[in-house]
């Protein structure tokens, strides 16, 4: 659908708000203009809308659709329209032998969507489980853990553009999945909002418990072969051991991506600290940014309402402080981890500070 058909659009617009409630680092910054949207064509009308005041005004200010604010950091008011997108509905579209083909709206909860599939025994999910967020926001960075990432049960999505108001159609290759990546992080940037994903999931288990810490988790309990429900259970109580609530203390999850280095910089970096925590990845080695980061001796550090938690250096915690503060914090762990080991960090959550 194009803007040119749409019906008149009539949506609940609120200006100034306050988006404290709606990112989990809990940073007080206030959006401009602010709506929720519950359908795709509500979606398309709420654009028509915009491009129309924008126009009459003169103006051209910025769109940022919303999930549940667990990988963004406000460092300022946002001047254009927030979009809150809360579109539900969870479809079995198609099924046989081996998989099963689900269409789920991008504003169902991520965790609960895990759990539903867990009581369907649509398999797969189990490793995803406890990820904050929304269905929406999960291709954006090809949500990951444990050994299992979106992309692996990934068929396509469904997405608005925002600034032609056409619904498309974006398959696995379409998406450019990478590690903590998609195209929506690069060349289609604030270019689509997500309304649906559909999942391709397993008629039967096909399990993976290989990451070091779902093992010990089952030596621990002398499980051997566990099943899909105990792999959900463990990954629960692993997530919850190891990553503090940002109900409790707000965060965003790891902040830093675990960086990629060449074989090369990898050798001259294990003759520096022959501890250091990597495993080899095509194109190089993958280290691991917390272990570079408490290397440093970064982790529990505190500073005025921002720190570095005290359980696991590649989470930044806020304590009442603001998006600026976090922001330079993590330059500061930034400059010093590529002063100590000439390693780039890059940060995960999208930033936006203007
Ligand atoms: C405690 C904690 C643990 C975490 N653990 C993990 C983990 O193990 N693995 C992992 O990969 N991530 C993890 N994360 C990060 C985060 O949960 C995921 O990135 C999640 O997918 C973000 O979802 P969201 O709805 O909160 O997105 P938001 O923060 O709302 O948005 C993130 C970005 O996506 C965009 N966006 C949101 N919705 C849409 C949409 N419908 N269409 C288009 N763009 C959209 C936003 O504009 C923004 O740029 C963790 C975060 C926390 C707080």
């Amino acid at each position: 659908m194009d803007f040119s058909s749409t019906v008149e659009a009539t949506p609940l617009m609120q200006t100034d708000v306050d988006l404290t409630p709606y990112n989990t680092l809990a940073v007080t910054a206030r959006a401009a203009y602010f709506c929720e949207v519950d359908s795709e064509q509500g979606l398309v009308n709420v654009l028509k809308w915009w491009k129309e005041q924008q126009k009459q005004l003169g103006m051209d200010l910025p769109i940022m659709p919303l999930g549940g604010g667990s990988n963004i950091v406000l460092a300022k008011d946002f001047p254009g329209l927030v979009i809150h997108v809360s579109i539900t509905g969870r479809d079995l579209v198609e099924e046989d032998d081996h998989w099963l083909w689900v269409k789920v709206g991008a504003g169902e909860n991520w965790h609960q969507w895990v759990e539903y599939c867990m009581g369907f025994h649509y398999w797969g999910l189990e490793n995803l489980a406890l990820i904050p967020g929304t269905v929406g926001a999960a291709p954006i960075q090809n949500i990951g853990a444990y050994g299992v990432e979106l992309c692996n049960y990934f068929a396509e999505l469904r997405a608005v553009e925002i600034n032609s108001g056409v619904a498309v159609t974006f398959d696995s290759d379409a998406c450019k999945f990478g590690y903590r990546d998609s195209v929506f992080k690069q060349q289609m940037r604030d270019k689509y909002i997500i309304t649906s994903v559909t999942f391709k999931l397993r008629q039967e288990p096909s399990l993976c418990y290989d990451y070091p810490a779902l093992q010990s988790h089952f030596r621990d309990l002398g499980i051997d072969s566990p099943t899909p429900h105990q792999v959900f259970d463990a990954v629960c109580q692993v997530r919850a051991s190891k990553l503090p609530d940002p109900a409790d203390i707000p965060n965003v999850g790891s902040f830093f991506k675990n960086p990629v280095v060449s074989d090369e910089q990898h050798k001259q970096l294990k003759r520096q600290c022959d501890a250091l925590v990597s495993y080899p990845v095509a194109g190089g080695h993958k280290l691991a940014a917390g272990w570079l980061i408490d290397q440093a001796g970064w982790k529990g550090y505190r500073e005025d309402e921002v720190g570095v938690h005290d359980q696991q250096a590649l989470v930044l915690i806020n304590r009442k402080g603001s998006g600026e503060q976090i922001l330079s914090l993590a330059q500061k762990i930034q400059s010093d981890v590529q002063e100590r080991y000439g390693v780039e960090l890059e940060i995960e959550p999208r930033v936006y500070s203007s």
